[in-house]
């Protein structure tokens, strides 16, 4: 089952993200209010912050809960880079 990961933030639906590495850590902002959502868990591996095929710099973020990964979605061009799961 794949969830689509959407801005957690009261009253936005946004469900596009710019994303960010800090010291490890993921970070999506939502395009639409340009609220941060953080995440805990380190990362080692390299989650793209642009589309290595465009340059796009906004992603979806899709979750497959049974497979335990994660996609990023570029919004541009719909390449998908997938990764294990760290949410
Ligand atoms: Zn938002
Ligand atoms: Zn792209």
């Amino acid at each position: 089952m794949v969830n689509t990961v959407v801005c957690k933030k009261e009253g936005c639906v946004g469900n596009r993200f710019k994303i960010s590495v800090q010291r490890l850590k993921v970070v999506l902002i939502c395009t639409e209010c340009r609220t941060c959502e953080k995440y805990d868990r380190e990362m080692n591996q390299n989650v793209p912050t642009i589309c290595r095929q465009c340059g796009g710099e906004i992603f979806k973020v899709c979750k497959d809960v049974e497979k335990n990964e994660i996609y990023f979605q570029c919004a541009e061009c719909d390449r998908k880079f997938t990764f294990s799961s760290m949410l």
